[in-house]
């Protein structure tokens, strides 16, 4: 069986999502009642059982995880002369909703096992200027919290969590996505759960939600006359077709996690063998958290054996992703003169070594072990 599916293998791509729940039912339902735009029935639900599910009181449902940045920036009014410490490792997002917004993204270097933000790193970056600590939890394991917490209280900060890829994830049994004052999740095909494009802020504080509802909106005034407007937003609008593959998502998370978490696992023990080749494996769990292996990441020992691996894996028709590469290290940011001779080694080397295997929800267990056999070569 194994020998067959060899010779007439397939391609494996790094992400097939999985849609097998209500999501038809669901979609079926907008087209018959003609709900199609955010008017729709399904918006309202998703953002009550995804806050509900996360633990936040309100949830306010947008086009993308990107989105939910941008008006979360705005909403905290975070913008010129503001500074907001976040880690160098992480997608542009977090950086260009801050840059964008006229505010200062000041970096932090990573901690080289969870590959999240280096928290012992913080405290020495906080000025009169800073507003916010911006955290990104990376790749399945959550960001060490406490420390966070304490530091923002201390000084007086805003957290901002960027938890996209930490559907259903814990930290210390408490939900990522319900610790920051803003809270933001995507729902990209390659995430936990999916509404094709699509994303989620969270917030426990009323004005705030609001604030985000507007925004999202083109600042409508919900009470006011309308088209006549007092602020600038964007139409960020989630639509009801995205918000009903959303909920039908939800429904499956439970089982959606506990397969990636045997996946992880699976892959944890079949390239044991890599360890010998100097290869660095994600964590499984650290004292706070199991990880949810939103993707599973390897870091080679070079950037060398990384290039070679990669193109050994497309040989092969397996699909790999580089990581994230460094926000200090981006040409677009370099040109506005952000960033000048900033070093963060730890980073950088992810940067370099790091790729990730495929993690979707739609890989069955025999094209994984295939995976894991040509990996292990
Ligand atoms: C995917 C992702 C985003 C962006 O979400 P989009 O919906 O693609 O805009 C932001 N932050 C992190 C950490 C992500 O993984």
């Amino acid at each position: 069986m194994l020998y067959f599916k060899k010779i007439i293998m397939h391609p494996i791509p790094v992400n097939t999502p999985l849609l097998r729940g209500n999501e038809l039912k669901y979609l079926t339902e907008c087209i018959e009642t003609g709900w199609i735009s955010s008017e729709g029935p399904f918006i309202n639900k998703f953002e009550e059982q995804f806050s509900k599910y996360i633990g936040s009181s309100y949830g306010i449902a947008v086009s993308s995880g990107s989105a939910a940045l941008d008006i979360a920036m705005k909403a905290l009014n975070i913008g010129r002369g503001d500074e907001v410490i976040m880690p160098t490792f992480t997608i542009i997002s977090p950086a260009q909703s801050l840059v964008t917004a006229g505010a200062l993204p000041v970096l932090v270097d990573s901690d080289p096992l969870t590959w999240n933000m280096d928290v012992t790193q913080i405290e020495a970056k906080i000025t009169s200027r800073t507003k916010a600590i911006l955290v990104v939890h990376i790749y399945g394991l959550p960001v060490d919290m406490d420390p966070i917490i304490e530091i923002a209280k201390k000084h007086k900060l805003k957290i901002i969590e960027d938890a996209a890829e930490m559907h259903g994830q814990t930290y210390k049994g408490k939900m990522c996505g319900s610790f920051g004052d803003i809270s933001i999740f995507s729902f990209y095909p390659n995430k936990h759960i999916t509404t094709g494009e699509g994303g989620m802020l969270l917030t426990n504080d009323c004005e705030l939600a609001e604030k985000c509802k507007k925004l999202r909106n083109l600042c409508f005034e919900p009470n006011g006359q309308r088209f006549v407007h007092y602020e600038l937003g964007w139409n960020y609008r989630m639509t009801n077709l995205q918000a009903a593959v959303g909920l039908a998502q939800l429904e499956q998370i439970t089982s959606f996690l506990e397969m990636k978490k045997a996946m992880g696992k699976a892959y944890q023990v079949g390239l044991m063998p890599l360890k010998n080749r100097a290869y660095q494996l994600p964590l499984a769990n650290t004292l706070y958290s199991e990880n949810i292996y939103w993707v599973f990441g390897l870091v080679a020992p070079t950037q060398e054996e990384k290039e070679n691996m990669i193109n050994y894996l497309t040989d092969q028709k397996i699909g790999t992703r580089p990581f994230f590469w460094c926000m200090h290290e981006q040409p677009v940011f370099q040109k506005m003169g952000l960033f000048k001779g900033e070093k963060y080694p730890i980073a950088e080397k992810l940067s370099r070594n790091g790729f990730y295997l495929p993690s979707g929800l739609g890989l069955n267990t025999d094209d994984q072990q295939i995976v894991i056999e040509i990996v292990n070569g």
